[in-house]
């Protein structure tokens, strides 16, 4: 099972209560941000770039319950930076969970084995591990030789002491979908739950420009990868939201969906762009020019835009949206394993791309060790 029964039932009663209320713009998953610093410096980020001062700065405890009451959401995902470098984060997440809200605690996995302990296995709390790929293209994504085997290791320790465990798989242009789904297979055999993948967003911080994905590009590749699915891979993310990817439905982004909470307070429109910040989560429903955002706005920022979190929300909407949105969901978890011929052909005549070279943000050694907190 991809997602517990209890987190499916929490989320599915949640969202009719918004139907039923009639409220267009609700909320579906808190992207928490509590901290920018980070012990990795990927190429396809950058968050790493913001002045020292910004980088030394937390969210306290208060500062992330106050937030995730404020806007009601059944779910929190923790992003960053990563958040195992906050040494309050043991006691946000026990907050959270006794709050009774499903936590994904994202982490690149680099510090999770040493940290385990301070945590406590819950069915409200996954860690969902940044792995980009095998060996090869995850250390590449993440510009650090033997990142990969660290991950893994921190995943199969989790695993092993009873955590909930999901990934989380961004992908750049050149990546190969024969290696990717070896990826899942290497993933699946390492006890996961279910695995999470997305296209990556061209950030203006991040420092390698070149590899992001177009949206017909993105199309081809994931239906490549997604089709003539294992039986055994599970996925946490909506099957519409992979059929979207496949380019098999198209989706309007509904940023509101996932809205963003960080040192700065309420991001407008999303977590990928910076259009100013609203004090309260109120104001950045209701002040936020929802129509300058999404690809039908003409904003070429959203042009390319195909992630998760500006299109997953607009899936679950979809699917509990009305009577044919309920039925193509219902199919969708039916046809599981989306055989389809004309992919097995692509994957089979698949040609990997040969990478350029790394592109490394210049930080300093404090920041990459995610130091700077004392340090700078
Ligand atoms: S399309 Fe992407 S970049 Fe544009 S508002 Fe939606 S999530 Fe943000």
């Amino acid at each position: 099972m991809a997602v517990p029964i209890s987190q499916m039932l929490t989320v599915a009663s949640y969202v009719l209560k918004q139907k039923i209320k009639g409220n267009k713009r609700y909320p579906l998953v808190l992207m928490l941000e509590p901290l920018f610093r980070c012990n990795l410096a990927c190429a396809g980020c950058g968050k790493i770039q913001y002045p020292a001062h910004i980088l030394k700065t937390d969210l306290t405890p208060e500062q992330c319950f106050a937030a995730v009451e404020e806007c009601g959401v059944p779910m929190v995902s923790i992003p960053g930076g990563e958040p195992l470098l906050h040494p309050q984060m043991p006691e946000i997440v026990a907050g959270l969970v006794a709050r009774k809200k499903y936590v994904y605690m994202c982490t690149n996995a680099l510090l999770l084995k040493e940290k385990l302990h301070l945590f406590t296995p819950s069915k409200y709390l996954s860690f969902s591990v940044h792995v980009d790929g095998q060996k090869e293209h995850h250390d590449f994504a993440v510009c650090r030789e033997g990142g990969h085997d660290q991950a893994m290791e921190g995943v199969r320790e989790a695993v092993k002491r009873g955590f909930r465990v999901t990934t989380n798989t961004t992908l750049f242009d050149g990546a190969d979908p024969n290696s990717v789904r070896a990826h899942f297979d290497e993933l699946t055999r390492a006890g996961v739950e279910s695995m999470m993948v997305s296209p990556g967003y061209t950030y203006d911080k991040a420092p390698d420009q070149s590899h992001f994905l177009g949206k017909a590009k993105s199309r081809r590749m994931f239906r490549a990868i997604l089709s003539n699915r294992k039986k055994e891979w599970q996925f946490n993310s909506h099957p519409l939201f992979l059929e979207f990817l496949m380019g098999q439905i198209n989706f309007e982004c509904t940023p509101w969906g996932m809205p963003t909470y960080n040192i700065f307070g309420w991001q407008k429109p999303c977590y990928l762009l910076q259009d100013g910040y609203a004090d309260s989560f109120k104001e950045l429903i209701e002040a936020t020019e929802w129509a300058n955002y999404g690809a039908k706005s003409g904003n070429p920022r959203c042009a390319n835009c195909m992630v998760h979190s500006g299109h997953e929300a607009s899936a679950v909407n979809y699917g509990f949206g009305s009577l044919r949105g309920f039925i193509r969901t219902a199919k969708a978890y039916m046809n599981a394993l989306y055989s389809d011929a004309g992919a097995q052909k692509l994957l089979d005549e698949w040609q990997p791309e040969h990478r350029g070279p790394l592109v490394q943000i210049a930080t300093t050694p404090a920041a990459q060790t995610g130091e700077l907190v004392s340090g700078d």
